[in-house]
């Protein structure tokens, strides 16, 4: 398989803002070799997206990236080539879609207390039956004038710390590990060092995510901070985990550009087989 290979990327079906085909469309044109879709809590871009890839010559990688709670921290776990069709995982994503769908109502019930935004300006930013997110609530804000990119919504309106931000529901990461594994799915723990949440989760937890089927860690990523990979490093080597290194493309919803960070021929190996749920689509 000639080519890099990015396994983080996001579509219309969650906040990425190219729909399938054109996401897969970029990766051709970017010259990868495989590509994972990993849309937030949802497999609906899957089929377009293997569709898309047909006649290519790129291998798809059917993903998600799961949301998960660990206390107060929202914990970002990718999974690879599980069973679409696994009962859990459908309830489950389904459960955290519709959380994401009334928190999202209720963020935009606070801002419109101070700001002219309504629900259906976020309505029209987002794909029907996609995954809400604040990025597609930072469109809206865009789309109105009140900020110029969703960079400005987040560190402003959009801001954790502020207050119009609402919690989600979403299962624990070591449910979420034994979840992905039932459907027989590859489970990587995404961006573990973002910036200030290194600490987050201890060695231990890892661990334990370890014993529970976690096969890897993202370490190549532009949110880990350098301090933190050298850590993750350690991790990966201690518990003989995958490292991975990905792009996390949103299109034009952030500056992170396909293949800027890419994963090893041998790691993607592992990946497939740990993974007995699902084959990558070969185009
Ligand atoms: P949510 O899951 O609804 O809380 O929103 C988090 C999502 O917003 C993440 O998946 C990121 O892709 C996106 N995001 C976070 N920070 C930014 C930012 N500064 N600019 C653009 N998108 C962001
Ligand atoms: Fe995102
Ligand atoms: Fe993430
Ligand atoms: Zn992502």
């Amino acid at each position: 398989m000639p080519g890099a290979i990015d396994l983080h990327t996001h579509s219309s079906v969650s906040d990425g803002t190219e729909t399938p085909t054109e996401l897969i469309a970029a990766a051709v044109e970017a010259g990868l070799g495989a590509v994972a879709l990993t849309d937030h809590d949802s497999t609906a871009g899957w089929s377009e997206a293997f569709a898309a890839a047909e006649g290519t010559g790129l291998t798809v990688i059917p993903g998600m990236e799961l949301s998960t709670n660990y206390g107060p921290a929202s914990v970002h776990m990718l999974a690879y080539l599980f069973d679409p069709t696994d009962g859990g995982i459908i309830a489950e994503t389904a459960h955290i879609r519709d959380g994401r769908l009334h928190r999202a109502e209720r963020i935009v019930e606070k801002i419109g207390k101070d700001y002219d935004l309504h629900w259906d300006d976020v309505l029209a930013q987002s794909a029907d039956g996609g995954t809400l997110g604040r990025p597609h609530i930072a469109d809206a804000l865009v789309a109105k004038g009140f900020v110029a990119s969703r960079e400005e919504a987040f560190e402003s309106i959009l801001n954790w710390r502020g207050p119009y931000y609402e919690k989600y529901y979403a299962p624990s990461p070591l449910d979420g590990v034994r979840m992905i594994v039932a459907a027989g799915g590859a489970p990587v723990l995404a961006h573990p060092a973002t910036r200030g949440r290194y600490r987050v989760m201890s060695d231990q937890i890892i661990g334990e995510l370890v014993d529970a089927g976690l096969v890897g860690l993202e370490i190549h990523h532009r949110d880990n901070t350098e301090d933190g990979k050298e850590r993750l490093y350690e991790l990966a080597r201690e518990f003989d985990l995958v490292v991975t290194g990905s792009s996390d493309y949103h299109g034009t919803g952030k500056p992170n550009r396909l293949g800027e960070n890419t994963t090893s021929p041998e790691s993607l190996a592992r990946i497939i087989d740990a993974a007995t749920g699902t084959r990558p689509f070969v185009g």
